[in-house]
């Protein structure tokens, strides 16, 4: 297709002292303009991994990346490291978790937004630093032809938040990638962060993905959703279908135990009984059945044996949700 972002059969391996790590193992999505696609999983599900090998942030040296991903038409993973640290910024921007180690101690914030405006843009000195405290502005900093001279250390964590918010969004990406970036903060202050990444999306027009292991987070601010397990992709649709009729055992899982975002920060995502699989030595046929409560309603030992496909748009890659009437299979079987 002619996605804005296209990902298609994506392997991507580690070389480690241990073996080769599976860290993605044939995903494939697409994203347009203006659009959030929410990608969820517990860590080490492989949402991470997939979204630094996009930016190209990934160690070529260690690291082994197949398949294709198209930004604009322009393929990436076999794209020059001067080709991406252009995109990086300009066509493309991130936003982490932590706000501290994406920020430099040593600057003042406005130079942090001003210095990437500049580099993009040709813009002068001066140009450039209006633009910070327009910046700070849209991203409710109070006061911010003062605070655009203080040094990261001055802000509180939420603004720390919106100021990175602000470097990112300072040269009008097409796409970028928020990777947990209300996961350090308290719940309040989540939700006000979600709420001003969907208003600048709807002033500057740009595609988010939006990586987070918790659900509670996707459901007012994504359109679209992959659940991710194991490095693989085991479910997609958009966030309504699959809040409303989740259909993988897993996304199940986690909906179970969704932590609400009225909750403590720090309440453990839980509860699907075992852990996530070795990706050193992933297990065969479906990679959720040693956790899975389902394997006897499929016919044969197909979970173990079989590996289970992601339909093309809505879907969940699993043997039990191909077998049967999602209707009626939601409504039995389905454990709430
Ligand atoms: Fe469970 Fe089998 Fe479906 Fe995997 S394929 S999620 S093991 S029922
Ligand atoms: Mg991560």
């Amino acid at each position: 297709g002619d996605a804005f972002l296209s990902v298609r059969d994506l392997y991507v391996r580690f070389a480690t002292e241990d073996g080769v790590v599976k860290a993605v193992d044939g995903l494939s999505f697409e994203l347009e303009r203006g659009r959030t696609l929410g990608i969820v999983g517990e860590s080490g599900s492989g949402k991470s991994v997939t979204n630094l090998a996009v930016l190209g942030l990934h160690d070529p040296r260690t690291t082994e990346i197949r398949g294709e991903i198209r930004l604009d038409g322009q393929e990436l993973t076999r794209a020059p490291e001067r080709t991406l640290e252009k995109l990086r910024g300009h066509k493309m921007a991130m936003i982490f978790q932590d706000s501290l180690t994406a920020l430099s101690p040593y600057y003042t914030v406005g130079r942090q937004i001003a210095e990437p405006y500049r580099k993009h843009t040709g813009a002068s000195r001066r140009e450039a630093w209006d633009r910070a405290i327009e910046m700070l502005e849209k991203v409710g900093i109070p006061n911010p032809k003062l605070r655009v001279r203080d040094y990261p250390h001055q802000f509180s964590g939420g603004m720390r938040q919106r100021a990175m918010i602000a470097m990112a969004l300072v040269c009008d990406p097409d796409l970028l990638i928020a990777d947990e970036p209300t996961t350090a903060l308290d719940v309040t202050v989540q939700a006000q962060i979600l709420d001003l990444l969907k208003d600048l999306q709807q002033e500057f027009g740009s595609a988010i993905i939006l990586i987070t292991h918790d659900l509670g987070v996707v459901s007012n601010t994504a359109d679209d959703l992959l659940v991710m397990y194991a490095g693989r992709a085991v479910e997609r649709g958009t966030v309504r279908e699959v809040l409303r009729s989740p259909q993988h055992p897993y996304t199940w899982g986690l909906l179970g135990s969704m932590p609400r975002l009225t909750s403590a920060v720090d309440e453990p995502l839980n509860p699907i009984p075992g852990a996530p699989p070795s990706l050193l030595a992933p297990p065969p046929g479906c990679p959720f059945h040693p956790r899975c409560a389902y394997p006897a309603e499929v016919e044969g030992d197909r979970c173990a044996t079989e590996r289970p496909t992601l339909p093309a748009g809505r879907g969940a890659a699993c043997h039990l949700a191909a077998d049967r009437n999602q209707t009626i299979f939601t409504e039995q079987i389905k454990p709430r």
